[in-house]
């Protein structure tokens, strides 16, 4: 992109004007300087077209996606997300796909009062990179090795919806046997995750460990054991699931639940948790302050891996649940 074009793009799409004294210089500087007042968290998503979302995505959908997967992450560390800057990297100068794509970014960053302060762009393939700063309240903030033998694991709100939207996205039959309303309910998990912010940074008061659930539920509580040093036992009947995903499940595949969609396909984007079980009660009123859905899906154990069990306490192995094994390195072998 030449010099010229690039600045004029800067200034049209990226640079707003800022009204905050946290913000000392944004966009249009050789860095932006910022004015912290507590311990920051920081965190830096790529959106790559054709791996992080198909080449058919709206600006829309790919600006709201690339604001709500970075949130995600401050959410887990129970971070109140305040800057952003983006590298964007971009095939040619699309003025009408520019003008949607920064709309949308700036709108969805605005909903959670973060200012773009700065970023980079170049030509390329499409991609984009956002980087979130988040302050944190707490002294003590949530990590994926606070687990402990004893805990509970919970979960917030409902797993597989975004799995099964893509399902509808890319299977225009598949879509057509489902209600429209939970069609789009399915959709817009996809395309629209809403990050747990504002439950995150309440839980941070109380909880040792928590992570977003990006890359499914498997794989993602696989990485706190793997910190804490410890193992898990799941019952799948207590999997909290939506009543858009039961629908689809009963539509598609006669009530047989796709477990590979539940718990190994990602972009749910929920936040998972641990707690000792006296702390239970304070959690739940801070859930139900954000009327957000939570359910104990079971506990951490001393070791042994991570176990599925079913409702008599016997446990499944991958196999019969019909998940692929390949990518989960902490799974035990003795499921
Ligand atoms: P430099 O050459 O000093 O690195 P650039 O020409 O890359 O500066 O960028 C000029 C200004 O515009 C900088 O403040 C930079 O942070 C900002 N900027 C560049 N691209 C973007 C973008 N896509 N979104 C937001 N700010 C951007
Ligand atoms: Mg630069």
């Amino acid at each position: 992109m030449s010099a010229h074009s690039e600045f004029d793009l800067i200034a049209r799409y990226f640079q707003r004007p800022v009204a905050s004294d946290r913000i000392q210089l944004g966009i249009g500087d050789d860095c932006a300087v910022v004015q912290a007042t507590r311990p920051l968290a920081l965190s830096i998503d790529t959106l790559n077209a054709g791996v992080h979302f198909p080449h058919s995505s709206t600006p829309q959908d790919i600006a709201r996606k690339a604001v709500a997967v970075n949130l995600s992450d401050l959410a887990a560390m129970g971070a109140a997300p305040v800057w952003a800057m983006l590298a964007l990297s971009l095939p040619e100068a699309d003025e009408a796909w520019l003008h949607a794509f920064s709309e949308a970014l700036h709108a969805a960053l605005a909903e959670h009062g973060v200012a773009l302060v700065g970023g980079d762009t170049t030509q390329g393939s499409l991609s984009i990179s956002l980087q979130v700063a988040g302050e944190l309240a707490w002294p003590g903030h949530m990590r994926r090795g606070g687990a402990c033998a004893g805990h509970r694991i919970y979960v917030t709100g409902t797993l597989g919806d975004a799995a099964l939207g893509l399902q509808c996205a890319q299977n225009p039959a598949l879509a057509r046997k489902l209600d429209p309303v939970q069609r789009d309910f399915l959709l817009a998990r996809l395309n629209r995750p809403e990050a747990r912010l504002a439950f995150g940074q309440q839980l941070a008061a109380i909880c040792p460990c928590a992570i977003d659930v990006s890359d499914g539920l498997l794989a993602d509580l696989g990485h706190v054991l793997a910190a804490s040093g410890c193992g898990a036992r799941i019952e799948i009947g207590k999997l909290p699931l939506s009543g858009a995903a039961r629908h689809a499940f009963a539509r598609v595949s006669e009530g047989r639940i796709d477990w590979q969609m539940v718990l190994a396909h990602g972009d749910d984007y929920e936040l998972c948790f641990t707690l000792p079980a006296s702390r239970e009660s304070a959690m739940r009123d801070m859930a139900r302050a954000e009327s957000l859905p939570v359910h104990c899906i079971g506990e951490i154990t001393g070791d042994g891996g991570l176990v599925l069990v079913d409702e008599n306490g016997a446990p499944l192995s991958l196999q019969q649940l019909g998940i692929d094994r390949a990518g989960f390195d902490h799974f035990s072998d003795s499921a």
